[in-house]
């Protein structure tokens, strides 16, 4: 979630009158680190993976299931434990370094914690094969410094947030004044002041509360026009608690209107350090077209507030939850005091390539793209070239949230707090990291869409498949450009109910550089050949000829496993492009086996073998006795589900109800080990 810093945070008109000051200091940081680092070379080509859980206090004979709001008191007793932090170490952000055993951060909410490995992933395809085991080691660390009935969970939102009565331990009443929330109280977010005060900010910027509306899901006895029953039209504690009465809770929408409905939910991230800023660009753009489609894959988020949604993934409604623009910057009222319309919130899907590639097309860049001018001047004039610095110039049209007056007397060159002020409030679903100042850290590019999964082994599937097609992408010099606007597209279709199997996205066609001959037969998967070609032998042609003809609307089907003969597209299929890369590359059998459960789980959930998790949760829903069709998540089956949720990590992952479609079988295909 970015660095934590400390001092005294400024209220919104404050922070407001010291934007450009931040911003102008900002880029002068920038500018020192770019001088500096720009001709890194020969960075090692390490990865990292951060996983983020809900901590839920469960009994088997006690109905209630409660969020448990004592990350500061396990963090602690995770500090305290002198085996851990003489071997790890909390370096909040540089994921990159650390020791050897997992390493537990802060994360917004106050029933939240997050864990990277204590070192980061290397080169080695051995190394994949420790995910796992690493993961389920972070998980293990963390209960055992957790009460008895505390359970860390990897669920991306916790169903019963914000529903009517108890949901916390201890229990706050809501509408603090930090939130506002008719829904959940102050102390729901990370007490550090940083958290309260984002929070805070963002919705003074706004003049209003946060919206997050999401589209119930509409099931045979659920009542229709449907309104919220949960939303209370008669507050009148705070100027904000008229926005309900103003239209903020529209029908058929389950209301939120809080941070933490949105960044209280958990994600998957990985990032990777190039060996130099040209990987680096290249990476990010690269990646940016898959974002989409794993976001989709990954899909676990069909219950809000105790209702099921019409939509199974998170990423709008943390959109909503942080989303700062004012009606002048959303186009609700003409530009008098703001300098743009904005056409997205600060999370949001990329807006920008950065790659000096040749095959970056003038057509593919965004043509809404808002930039500061003056800043990308400023970078421009500082030796930044203008993709570069059109990127950068982009992200700092935003205002920084959170200030602490203290950082405002001199300007550091030799820190980055600053930037990382923009850069770290700008969450996009790849983000471009520059090496921090003072470290031997290299340009890294982080992954950002995915949801984080339920078990371990689908965490440390999709981890895995993301490293194998980036070192697919560098090593094939692949090409998934297609244009910006398409992304975003895409990024809306990845919502609906079941668009892993129901939709189509757009993807480009031929994914292969055109000086070599396509490494491809029809309908055969590609072949090793050409895997071993130099990686420049010259510069590949800027393509020509209509973008539109580049990319075609695919099922995520025909995109993860290629096309079938019927289809009319030619498309190989990032799984069998990664494994002819593995092909290619002499990994030993035993490694290739078991790198081959996990594509195996990713193949099956593109062809709608196996379910996502928001499909196996829906079912769980509509067979549990309880539920009435109704689309309300009641107590009981919250607490069955969070149940289900615990044992898929335990012991009772066999008995699991529908646990064969959703994760399929339990065994290594080589080892024969079980799971
Ligand atoms: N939890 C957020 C998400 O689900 C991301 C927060 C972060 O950047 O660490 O996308
Ligand atoms: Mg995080």
């Amino acid at each position: 979630m970015g660095l934590l810093a400390l001092g005294t945070p400024l209220d919104w008109p404050e922070a407001k009158q010291v934007a450009n000051h931040v911003r102008e200091w900002g880029i002068e940081q920038l500018l020192a680190v770019w001088n500096k680092a720009k001709g890194k070379e020969r960075d090692a080509l390490l990865w990292g993976d951060e996983v983020e859980y809900l901590v839920v206090t469960y009994k088997d004979g006690t109905p209630k299931v409660t969020l448990s709001l004592r990350q500061a008191d396990i963090l602690d007793a995770l500090a305290r434990d002198e085996t851990l932090s003489e071997e790890g170490g909390c370096v909040p952000d540089l994921q990159l370094v650390g020791g050897a055993l997992p390493i537990f951060h802060p994360e917004f909410g106050r029933f939240m914690l997050e864990a990277t490995p204590g070192k980061p992933w290397g080169i080695g395809f051995r190394d994949l094969l420790d995910v796992e085991p690493n993961m389920k080691l972070r998980r293990k660390i963390a209960k055992e410094h957790m009460n008895p009935e505390e359970y860390p969970i990897t669920l991306t939102t916790y169903p019963h947030l914000g529903c009517p009565g108890t949901f916390t331990t201890p229990y706050y009443p809501p509408s603090g004044n930090k939130l506002r929330s008719q829904f959940v109280p102050d102390e729901i977010a990370n007490p550090h002041i940083r958290f309260p005060t984002l929070a805070a900010n963002i919705r003074s910027r706004r003049g209003h509360k946060v919206q997050v509306n999401v589209p119930v899901f509409k099931d045979k006895n659920t009542s229709w026009p449907w309104k919220d029953p949960t939303v209370n039209y008669d507050l009148h504690k705070y100027p904000e608690d008229d926005d309900v009465r103003q239209g903020a809770a529209p029908d058929n929408f389950i209301h939120m209107d809080a941070m933490a409905f949105g960044m209280g939910s958990c994600c998957l991230q990985i990032t990777f350090q190039a060996k130099n800023i040209t990987e680096g660009r290249k990476m990010y753009d690269q990646l940016s077209p898959l974002g989409p489609i794993l976001l989709a894959l990954t899909a676990a988020t069909p219950i809000y507030k105790g209702f099921l949604a019409d939509t199974d993934v998170r990423w709008n409604q943390i959109s909503a939850a942080v989303d700062d623009r004012t009606p002048e910057e959303l186009g609700e009222k003409p530009l008098q005091n703001d300098r743009w319309r904005i056409p997205k919130s600060r999370y949001a899907s990329n807006s920008t390539y950065i790659s000096e590639d040749p095959r970056l097309r003038k057509e593919y860049l965004d043509p809404n793209l808002i930039v500061d001018a003056d800043v990308k001047q400023k970078l421009m004039n500082g030796g930044m070239d203008s993709l570069l610095a059109t990127h950068f110039a982009h992200l700092f049209i935003r205002d920084p949230i959170v200030v602490f007056s203290e950082d405002l007397e001199k300007l550091d060159l030799d820190k980055s707090d600053h930037f990382e002020n923009l850069q770290s409030t700008n969450w996009q679903h790849i983000r471009f990291k520059p090496p921090p100042t003072g470290s031997d850290i290299g340009w890294r590019v982080e992954f950002r869409p995915m949801e984080i999964q339920i078990t371990d082994f689908e965490n440390a599937a999709f981890s895995v498949f993301i490293v194998l097609i980036t070192r697919a992408i560098l090593s094939y010099d692949l090409n998934f450009y297609i244009p910006i606007p398409k992304t975003d597209e895409n990024m809306e279709t990845a919502h609906k109910r079941d668009a892993v199997l129901q939709d189509k996205f757009f993807f480009r066609k031929n994914p292969f550089p055109t000086r070599y001959p396509r490494p491809y037969s029809a309908n055969g998967g590609v072949t090793p050949t050409g895997t071993t070609t130099p990686a420049v032998l010259s510069r590949p042609p800027t393509p020509t000829g209509p973008v539109e003809d580049e990319y075609a609307l695919m099922s995520i089907d025909e995109i993860m496993n290629g096309s079938k003969p019927d289809s009319a597209n030619n498309f190989p299929g990032l799984i069998p492009i990664v494994e002819s890369y593995l092909d290619s590359m002499n990994v030993d059998v035993e490694t290739r086996c078991e790198l081959a459960s996990y594509l195996d789980l990713i193949r099956k959930r593109a062809n709608g073998s196996l379910w996502t998790a928001s499909k196996w949760i829906r079912n769980f829903v509509d067979s549990h006795e309880d539920y009435k069709h109704d689309s309300v998540v009641g107590e009981t089956i919250n607490h069955d589900l969070i149940g289900a949720v615990i044992g898929l990590e335990g012991e009772g992952k066999r008995e699991a109800k529908d646990v064969d479609r959703f994760l399929g079988r339990f065994y290594r295909p080589c080892g024969g080990e079980t799971k």
